[in-house]
């Protein structure tokens, strides 16, 4: 290494600086909500190693309309992603999807994806016998889940409903939100509310009557977006927190000392070192690991133990498509296709207007990472032929094609993940002005990742300004 540049940043005495390492939607999130809780005159900073900020979301032009390329929808049912989006200025700016439905294709049809589930877990196993062979095996009269266990989704669907529910209805739902294979994702970790009430069921399908019951009042909608883009939700976040953001600046190396942290940023050749009263930690689970090497080596291994899928989108515009009247298509792995799922994003958002059909086909499966080997042309083929074998018909030539690759994005927890962060954290409250976050922990969802980042946030400004609590 060579001989250290003197810090750049130097902060001015008597401030309170933070460092959020990692510019995604849970480091933005955490540096609006330390605003709130330090005030004006705290220094944020957010270091991120790319050259823009949004990490998984990144909103871009496509065919003259605002296309995601990474997430594409916020979840509604909770309140965190919407309450931020309403601070910071975009309330008037949510949209919600139609009431088009997604549909399931086997066989080479496109049949209704049944109503009545919990991702693909029926909550009457009679909801879903168009589909799928379902029949509750018997119970043995105890409860599915003791306090704190765990099991894969795999292991509690196969042996309490059978394998076509497994592999037909929930394999595919899980599939487009992790890319994972159910058999090595953790229940606990994926549908707490349904762990717990397995805590207290015998039978799988009378816990997922329980979670799914609907509550009182109004219904609201399940998801929502951004006119304009989710990116937007990155802008105006970043502005509200008024932190200082670092673009291209990756940090390598945290210590602790006497006084806080000392950080090692920057290009190898010409590092930078800063120093910060606390770091939050909002980077995908291996560069947490490496920075928490020399921390907290029980913090590092549990963030090493998650592996993660890779995921390839192609976006097409069509000038004129006949899509079904639904909102998109999932497809089972047994159907032998590259394609797992698509979304006909001009079915599916109204505010993105009908001129033209966009399509978005979701690529990759867990270990099927060879497949974001192949070039733009070859995936943007393969997406389209296989599009229209669902849709059963050739397709015309689109006017406009991308292909975005989501290399190593997805975090699979596996059963126990809950546990192993958890122990992770515990470890780490042995030293006091760090904190980790994101979805490589708590959630791969937006909603999930800002309730991390501000959960993170809360826990640093409690230890920074202790009379505040
Ligand atoms: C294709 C796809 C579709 C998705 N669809 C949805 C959806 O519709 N709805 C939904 O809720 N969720 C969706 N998700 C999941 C969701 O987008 C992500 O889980 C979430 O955005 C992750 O946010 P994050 O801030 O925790 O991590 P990230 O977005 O990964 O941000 C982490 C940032 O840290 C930076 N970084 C890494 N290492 C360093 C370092 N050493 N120094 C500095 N910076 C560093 C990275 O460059 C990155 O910008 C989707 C994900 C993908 C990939």
């Amino acid at each position: 290494m060579s001989p250290m540049t003197p810090a750049r940043l130097t902060g001015t005495p008597g401030r309170t600086r933070v460092l959020i390492v990692g510019g995604g939607i849970t480091g933005l999130a955490a540096a609006h909500r330390l605003r709130e809780r330090l005030g004006p005159d705290a220094e944020i900073i957010v270091a991120e190693q790319s050259p823009r900020l949004g990490g998984k979301i990144h909103t871009v032009d496509f065919a003259g309309r605002p296309v995601e390329t990474g997430a594409e929808s916020l979840l509604a049912a909770r309140p965190e992603a919407i309450d931020l989006a309403r601070k910071v200025g975009l309330g008037d700016a949510l949209v919600y999807p139609s009431a088009a439905k997604p549909g399931l294709s086997l066989g080479g049809e496109l049949v209704d994806f049944p109503a009545g589930h919990m991702m693909g877990i029926p909550g009457d196993p009679a909801d879903v016998t168009a589909v799928a062979n379902a029949k509750e095996r018997p119970d043995n009269g105890l409860p599915i889940l003791e306090p704190g266990a765990d099991m894969s989704v795999g292991e509690l669907v196969r042996s309490r409903l059978g394998e076509e529910v497994l592999d037909r209805l929930v394999a595919p739902m899980l599939g487009g939100v992790y890319a994972g294979d159910v058999d090595r994702l953790s229940v606990r970790a994926v549908m707490p509310q349904l762990a717990s009430a397995l805590e207290r069921h015998v039978r799988l399908t009378d816990a997922v009557a329980e979670v799914k019951r609907p509550a009182e009042g109004p219904r609201k909608p399940v998801f929502a977006t951004v006119d304009g883009g989710l990116s937007r939700l990155v802008t105006a976040t970043s502005a509200c927190a008024r932190a200082e953001i670092r673009l291209g600046m990756t940090v390598r190396e945290l210590r602790q000392t006497p006084y806080g942290w000392e950080i090692i940023a920057g290009p190898v050749p010409d590092p930078i070192k800063l120093t910060a009263d606390a770091v939050i930690l909002a980077v995908p689970a291996s560069p947490a690991a490496q920075l928490l090497r020399a921390v907290e080596p029980q913090a590092a291994a549990a963030l090493s133990a998650v592996a993660y899928a890779s995921v390839a989108l192609a976006s097409f515009a069509f000038d004129r498509l006949d899509l079904p009247e639904r909102s998109g298509f999932l497809t089972p792995a047994s159907e032998g296709k590259t394609v797992k799922a698509a979304t006909f994003a001009s079915n599916k958002w109204p505010h993105l207007g009908r001129r033209r059909q966009i399509v978005r086909v979701s690529m990759g499966r867990l270990g099927e990472e060879a497949l974001l080997q192949h070039d733009d042309a070859a995936l943007a083929k393969t997406a389209l032929r296989e599009l229209g074998e669902h849709l059963g018909r050739r397709l015309p030539e689109p006017v406009e094609q991308r292909v975005d690759r989501w290399g190593g994005a997805l975090p699979q927890y596996t059963p126990g993940h809950g546990a192993r962060v958890a122990a992770a954290r515990e470890a780490l409250a042995e030293h006091p002005g760090i904190a980790i976050a994101g979805a490589a922990v708590d959630g791969v969802g937006i909603a999930a990742c800002i309730a991390s980042g501000r959960h993170a946030a809360d826990l640093i400004a409690a230890q920074l300004t202790p009379d505040s609590r």
